[in-house]
C-alpha cells in the first residue's frame, strides 16, 4: 500500500519518496486516513515505529487543504498556531520539529519549537516571523502563553506526543491550565506507549468521540 492511497497528496508523497520512505508503517496507515477524516484519535505505538508522520503528514495536507494557508502573524496581533503538539521533553520536540520541516518541505508553514533552558527572546523573535505548527514542551509554553507572545485562540490540531511519559513526567498540572486555553472546537490526537489508568483518564477529557488504533 502506498502513501497515496492513504489519502496523501503529491507534494507530501513527493518528499516521502526524497526521504527513501517506500511504504507507510502500520501506525501510519492506521491512524493518517482517520486524521483526514477529521476524526480524534487515540493511539498505541511505541517510539520507532514511525508515529511522528503518522500525526505529522494529515496534519500538514489539513492545514494546506484551507482557504487560508498561512497564518498572517505578522499583521493580525499575537501570533497563534494552528497546530500544537505537546511533548515530554526537549530531545523529543526537535526530532518532531525536524520532521514536519522534513515532510513539509515543499509546503509553506513554518515550525517552531518553545522548550525551556534556552533564551525565550529568540523563540519569541520566531514566532513573530510567523509560527503555523508549533512543537513544545509544556512549561515553556505556559510561560510564553503568559508573556503574551502566543495565543492559542487559532488552535485546530492538537497532538500530545507520548502521552504516558508526560504524565509520568508530572506534566498533568501544566496540561490541565493549556487545556483552559485552547479552544473547543478542535480535532484532538493523543499518542501513547502504553495506557495506563492515567493516560486513559487524559483521554477522556481530551478526545471526542476517538477512534481507537494500537499497533
Ligand atoms: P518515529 O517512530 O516517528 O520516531 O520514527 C522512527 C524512524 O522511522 C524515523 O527515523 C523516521 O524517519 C522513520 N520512518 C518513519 N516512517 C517511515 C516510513 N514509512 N518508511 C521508512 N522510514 C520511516
Amino acid at each position: 500500500m502506498g502513501f497515496s492511497s492513504l489519502g496523501l497528496q503529491a507534494g507530501l508523497v513527493k518528499s516521502l519518496a526524497e526521504q527513501g520512505y517506500r511504504e507507510p508503517t502500520q501506525v501510519q496507515q492506521a491512524a493518517i486516513p482517520v486524521i483526514l477524516k477529521g476524526q480524534d484519535i487515540m493511539a498505541g505505538a511505541q517510539t520507532g515505529t514511525g508515529k511522528t508522520a503518522a500525526f505529522a503528514l494529515p496534519i500538514l495536507q489539513l492545514l494546506s487543504q484551507e482557504k487560508n494557508t498561512k497564518s498572517d502573524n505578522t499583521q493580525s496581533g499575537t501570533p497563534s498556531p494552528r497546530a500544537l503538539v505537546l511533548t515530554p521533553t526537549r530531545e523529543l520536540a526537535q526530532q518532531v520539529h525536524a520532521s514536519f520541516e522534513k515532510y513539509g518541505v515543499h509546503l509553506p508553514f513554518f515550525s517552531r519549537l518553545a522548550y525551556g533552558g534556552v533564551s525565550i527572546n529568540a523563540q519569541v523573535e520566531g514566532f513573530n516571523a510567523g509560527v503555523d505548527i508549533l512543537v513544545a514542551t509544556p512549561g515553556r509554553l505556559l510561560d510564553h502563553l503568559a508573556k503574551g507572545s502566543l495565543t492559542l485562540a487559532q488552535l485546530q490540531f492538537l497532538v500530545f506526543d507520548e502521552a504516558d511519559r508526560m504524565l509520568d513526567m508530572g506534566f498533568i498540572d501544566d496540561i490541565k491550565r493549556i487545556l483552559k486555553l485552547l479552544p473547543e472546537q478542535r480535532q484532538t490526537m493523543l499518542f501513547s506507549a502504553t495506557f495506563d489508568a492515567a493516560t486513559v483518564g487524559l483521554s477522556k477529557k481530551l478526545l471526542n468521540q476517538p477512534e481507537m488504533i494500537q499497533v
